[in-house]
Order: C-alpha cells, then sequence, then structure tokens
C-alpha cells in the first residue's frame, strides 16, 4: 500500500486518545482538517508560455488560534502530504504551547528549475489566490521546503498590495527589512540543536564525545550541523540529494555550509580532503551518536529501521519516521526526539515575529535567542517527564501534551451552534 503521511498522523492521535482515555466525540474534530484549499495557478514562465501549477494551502485546526504553517515548493507535494503537514503543526503549536492552530501550504513545482523572476511571479499568484483565506488573524503561512525569506517577503508584498496596507504580520520568515525577525533564520536549527543537547545530557552522552550524521543540508540541516560542531560535537557524515559525505575525524562543517550556501550547488560539488563519497542510505544508517534526518517524510520506515544504528534520532524534518519504523526503534532502544518537539523552534520564533510584528516592535537576536531557549526547554522537559511517567516513547508523550491541549480547547470553545 502506498505510504500516505495523512494515515500516520490518524494513528499518532488514536494512540494518544487511547492513552488518554477519550471517548471517540471528544477527540473526532481533529481527525479532520477544517479547511482545504486547492487552487491552479497560471504563470507566464520567461520564454512566453504558459504554466498552471497545482497549489493548496490546508488548515487542520484554529482551535487554539489562527492557521499556522509553512508553504512548501517540491515536485511531489501534494493534498494528503499538505494534510499531513497541516496536523503536525497543530500539534506542534499546541507543544509549543503557542496559541496558533496548524495550517500548510504546497505548490508542486521543483524551484530549483524555475528563474528568480517565475519563482515571484508564481508565489505572488499563488498568493492572491489563497489570499482569501490567510491574514494576521486567520492563517500567517512562513519557510518550508523550497521556500526562503525571498519568497516570504513576495508573500508580505501581494497581500500588502490587495489590501491596500502593509501588512507585515501575514507571514513569518520574512527578510528582516520586512518585518522578519532577529533568528529566525536559524531557528529552527537553534531548536534541533538544543533538543540535541537536552537528550544527550539525559542519556549521559557528553556532546563532546558525540559523533553525529545529517540527512538534508538545508535550512534546517546545515543550521543544526553548524550549531552542533560549534558545541563541539563531530559532524561525521551529511547529505542532500545529490548524495552523502564521510569523514571519521569529522568533517570541516563550516565550509560545506559555506559552499552550500550558494544557489544551485551541492554537496557533490564540494571537495575536501579525507572525504569517502557515501549514498544517503549510508547517511541514514551510520554509526553515531545522533543522527539528524532534516530532509522529507517517510525516510525511515519499516524498510531501512533495523539498520539504524544511532542511539539517538532528533527528527529535523516534519514526519521522518513511520509510526511502523518508530516501534521498531523503539525495540531496538533507539531514543528518539519527535519532529513536533525537536523542529518546533522555527514556528516559535515565527511566533515572536507576528507578536514583534503586531506591536512594531523589533527585539534583539539575543533576547529572541533567550526566549526561544526557555521555551524549548519547558517543552523538552514537559515531553521528557510525561513520557517518563507513563512509559511511553517521546512521541507519544509529545502527542499526549498537544492532543490534550486541542482537546481541552474543542471542549471549552463547544461545537457552534
Ligand atoms: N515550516 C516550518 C515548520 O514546519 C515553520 C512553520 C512556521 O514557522 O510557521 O515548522
Amino acid at each position: 500500500m502506498a505510504y500516505n503521511p495523512y494515515d500516520n498522523v490518524l494513528a499518532t492521535v488514536e494512540k494518544a486518545a487511547k492513552i488518554l482515555g477519550y471517548t471517540p466525540e471528544e477527540y473526532e474534530a481533529v481527525k479532520y482538517p477544517e479547511r482545504e484549499l486547492s487552487v491552479s495557478v497560471p504563470v507566464r514562465m520567461d520564454d512566453g508560455s504558459v504554466r498552471v501549477f497545482q497549489g493548496y494551502r490546508v488548515q487542520h485546526s484554529t482551535v487554539r488560534g489562527p492557521a499556522k504553517g509553512g508553504i512548501r515548493y517540491h515536485q511531489n507535494v501534494n493534498k494528503d502530504e499538505v494534510k499531513a503537514l497541516a496536523a503536525w503543526m497543530t500539534f506542534k503549536c499546541a507543544v509549543a504551547d503557542i496559541p496558533y492552530g496548524g495550517g500548510k501550504g504546497g505548490v508542486v513545482v521543483d524551484p530549483t528549475k524555475l528563474s528568480v523572476a517565475e519563482l515571484q511571479r508564481l508565489t505572488r499568484r499563488f498568493t492572491a489566490m489563497i489570499a482569501p483565506i490567510i491574514g494576521p488573524d486567520r492563517d500567517i503561512p512562513a519557510p518550508d521546503v523550497g521556500t526562503n525569506a525571498d519568497v516570504m517577503g513576495w508573500i508580505m508584498d501581494t497581500y500588502s498590495m490587495l489590501n491596500g496596507h502593509s501588512t507585515p504580520a501575514v507571514v513569518t520568515g520574512k527578510p528582516i527589512q520586512l518585518g522578519g525577525s532577529q533568528g529566525r533564520g536559524e531557528a529552527t536549527g537553534r531548536g534541533v540543536m538544543l533538543n540535541a543537547l537536552y537528550i544527550c545530557e539525559k542519556m549521559g552522552v557528553d556532546i563532546h564525545n558525540a559523533t553525529i550524521a545529517v540527512q538534508g543540508m538545508g535550512n534546517v540541516g546545515s543550521v543544526s550541523a553548524r550549531l552542533l560542531y560549534e558545541e563541539g560535537a563531530k559532524v561525521v557524515a551529511v547529505s542532500d540529494v545529490s548524495g552523502g559525505i564521510y569523514k571519521a575525524e569529522g568533517l570541516d562543517i563550516p565550509a560545506i555550509c559555506q559552499y552550500l550556501s550558494t544557489r544551485g550547488n551541492l554537496l557533490s560539488g564540494y571537495t575536501e580532503d579525507g572525504i569517502t563519497r557515501i549514498s544517503n542510505e549510508e547517511v541514514l544508517e551510520s554509526d553515531v551518536t545522533v543522527l539528524i534526518p532534516a530532509a522529507l517524510e517517510n525516510q525511515i520506515n519499516e524498510q531501512n529501521a533495523d539498520r539504524i544504528r544511532a542511539k539517538i534520532i532528533v527528527e529535523g524534518a516534519n514526519g521522518p519516521t513511520t509510526i511502523e519504523a518508530d516501534d521498531i526503534l523503539d525495540k531496538k532502544g533507539i531514543v528518539l526526539v519527535p519532529d513536533i518537539l525537536a523542529n518546533s523552534g522555527g514556528v516559535v520564533v515565527s511566533y515572536f515575529e507576528w507578536v514583534q510584528n503586531l506591536q512594531a516592535l523589533e527585539w534583539e537576536e539575543k533576547e529572541v535567542n533567550e526566549k526561544l531557549r526557555r521555551n524549548m526547554d519547558k517543552a523538552f522537559n514537559s515531553v521528557y517527564d510525561i513520557a517518563k511517567q507513563k512509559g511511553v516513547t517521546l512521541r507519544t508523550g509529545a502527542y499526549l501534551i498537544a492532543l490534550k491541549r486541542v482537546v481541552e480547547s474543542m471542549h471549552f470553545r463547544g461545537i457552534w451552534p
């Protein structure tokens, strides 16, 4: 049967609901996205031709606040993936205890195949087509795989032009010049680094003796790798779509990040003394202390879970591990810090950005990072404690907290009318 990430969401929710002792009516509504919008986006290409791109914006929940979540540009985007990503945002925001529901958007496009001008036209037309359902108090997009601060800037401008006034709070992850927050660019990776440090400490692992493998050297993976390198860990394996590299003595992560920061540069073109070229699978299966999957969904599944040799997994990506793989890893004694906790640093700083925009304030980077650290610390410890107390995995622990918060808000709001 083909992998459907939304089935993964439902199975995880059912598991948590059972432990919490909820009756089906109490959490039935959580199983469905509140609103799904599909759009066909016509774009004039540079050569004069017209192409129509499929796009989506799904609002899974607005029970705890406006929908919140990124927009993905990737050739494999589909409705079920966007639905799953939207639901994960609901639970992520609930674990972080920030006043948002969950949403996600996506466009079926390989952004590396478009010129910057084409990307801008696609973004502006897509924004106009989802404009009726987004807004600072309705649904607030942000970057995700294949999008970045420039794309957020175009969304901000398009929405502002349609409204007749500047509306920075409609989107987060913007350029600083347009009201973006200090620290937002590296917030997801910083959160991953913090969660890796917390779990290592709990397990008695000295970070200076830890080895790290990172799958996916996009924004999340590269920042996680760099910050852990700065903490003294040895990053021995990294990969991107072009394959992986390995060096037992530790890779020169700052040099790799510098190399990859040029648009179009891939790891396959990077050289360093003493590196071995390995496959993406070999990166996932390398014998390290901490594995950070920071690419896409369904990377650790029934087929390869048994071959994973890391002691600890910290999920930088959304949904990299299937529910079947979770059980296999748990039986092998591998400890996994789940996506909705591990990569929540991004949306937490998105929340800070939105708060600054609404108040027309600008916080300094130090203040942002300190607030992020306090939030992560609290979220990690509450998940860790409940998981210990109930004898469940950290993923189930995170869902116990998240689902309870969502269901309690639903209970107090009631079903209208
Ligand atoms: N796309 C990111 C995520 O999956 C960030 C979402 C946001 O900042 O709203 O968490």
